[in-house]
């Protein structure tokens, strides 16, 4: 199917205007925009009014990206969920008559209570064309067939992936309602070009083909595009996915209140921010931004959730952002590596910050070990301690099991620059996940948690 026009269809950028964008001249677009969703959820939202009413500030007196920064405070998901308890679901969270939803989302409220994600046609439209941004990077276009191989949740990120490639124009092709062997055989009959999943899952299909004797390198795959959970960015992961399917993988990342933020780079070692859609800062825990190319808590504004609007808010993802040109072209903020954590994992080992990305990476540099690793973290009087479980690969004989650990730990003190015991397991012997991974495991009495300051008390 054509969709565009040859001119079009030869674009590198879904939207070459705003994406090349000088950054003066974006930061001017953000200070209008973020001034506008300021206005409207004051005049809308209760939870939002409330808030600006307790920090003392009103919108009109938000004048420059300074005000913005300094006198905003943040809102983290414990006060939209206070504010949806105040007259569930959503109480005064809420902007917009629930008559103008189109789509109700939760998250799985499996650390505590869902929190309700409502989305009027405006926002749906928009996440999903959040997604085209990285389809049309990875040379994606109407022509293409995508396979979703999931059953279609609650989870927002599905569907807004769905109206993506609906925005695109491209073909679906659904795996829901069925397992991974028939998922499989899907893939054989309908051939489709692209496939969207997890990282964790997309290896994991590489486990069930291994199963029924199917090389998935010789399917009609050519694009992975994963999200859900941080490996896209991770080299070593991303080649372990990219082997296994024979295809070029991309990423995305998203937070499930907020949408799909963070379309991946076309160089395929990082992600840039949607600015179209969505503003982001990166703060240290005083609230202040990091200077560039330092890591800090991703913070970001939506200019597209009408019904719900969110503004600073903390997504609790470590991320290191930088001003430097992205090789791809774009003008838009630039993350290399993607994700690099929770900030409630952090670890200080010694002084020095440790990422669960990083471990991930290093481990992937140890031939003999597989994808299936936990991170553990345990604490003493002064320090974190790291102990790294790691599966060995089936062909490696039990007597090289000493040798690997050695080599393992060497690799992390001679990059890192701190011990971290590696612990050589069994193949088989960690626990599978289907769609997203455990691996991190926190076993500190009373962890240190990443505190972030408020914004506007003074
Ligand atoms: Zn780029």
């Amino acid at each position: 199917m054509k969709l565009y026009k040859p001119e079009v269809e030869a674009q590198k950028f879904w939207n070459p205007y705003t994406q090349t964008m000088p950054r003066p001249e974006l930061d001017r677009l953000h200070l209008r925009k973020l001034q506008t969703v300021i206005e409207y959820a004051y005049a809308r939202s209760p939870m939002y009014r409330k808030l600006l009413d307790r920090h003392k500030v009103k919108p009109e007196q938000i004048r420059t990206m300074d005000d913005f920064v300094k006198r905003l405070p943040f809102i983290d998901k414990k006060e939209i969920l206070d504010a949806q308890a105040v007259s569930p679901p959503f109480g005064d969270a809420l902007a917009i008559p629930e008559d103008f939803f189109q789509q109700r989302f939760a998250t799985s409220g499996s650390t505590g209570a869902p929190l309700h994600i409502p989305l009027t046609y405006h926002s749906a439209e928009l996440w999903g064309e959040s997604w085209v941004y990285v389809y049309w990077a990875a040379g994606l276009r109407a022509r293409h067939t995508f396979y979703f191989p999931y059953n279609w949740g609650i989870f927002a990120a599905f569907w807004s992936a769905y109206m993506g490639v609906r925005r695109l124009g491209a073909t679906v092709v659904s795996g829901g309602g069925l397992d991974s062997k028939a998922r499989l055989r899907q893939i054989e009959q309908y051939r489709p070009d692209v496939m969207l999943a997890t990282p964790t899952y997309a290896l994991y299909l590489g486990e069930t083909a291994r199963e029924v004797g199917m090389d998935l390198a010789k399917t009609s795959i050519s694009h992975v595009i994963v999200a859900g959970e941080p490996g896209g960015s991770i080299p070593a992961t991303r080649h372990a996915i990219e082997e296994l399917w024979g295809a070029r993988c991309y990423e995305l990342y998203g937070i499930a209140e907020l949408g799909p933020t963070n379309p991946g780079c076309p160089l395929r070692e990082g992600v840039h921010l949607c600015e179209d859609w969505y503003h982001a800062l990166v703060v240290d825990e005083s609230g202040d931004p990091v200077p560039y190319g330092e890591v800090g808590e991703h913070i970001v504004t939506s200019y597209i959730q009408d019904g719900q609007p969110l503004i600073k808010y903390r997504t609790h993802d470590l991320v290191r952002w930088t001003d430097r040109p992205c090789g791809c072209g774009t003008t838009w903020l630039y993350y290399p590596g993607g994700v690099l954590g929770r900030t409630d994992h952090m670890i200080i080992v010694k002084g020095v910050n440790v990422y669960p990305s990083a471990v991930e990476a290093l481990l992937h540099r140890i031939a003999g070990l597989s994808e299936h690793y936990e991170v553990h973290v345990d604490r003493d009087a002064t320090n974190d301690f790291v102990t790294v479980k790691a599966e060995a690969r089936p062909e490696i004989d039990a007597a090289r099991y000493a040798g690997l650990r050695q080599d393992a730990e060497g690799v992390f003190k001679s990059v890192i620059g701190v011990s971290i015991a590696v612990s050589v397991q069994a193949p088989g012997s960690l626990p599978r996940y289907e769609l997203k991974a455990k691996r991190f495991f926190d076993h500190r009495p009373a962890a240190h948690r990443w505190q972030l300051a408020g914004r506007g008390d003074a």
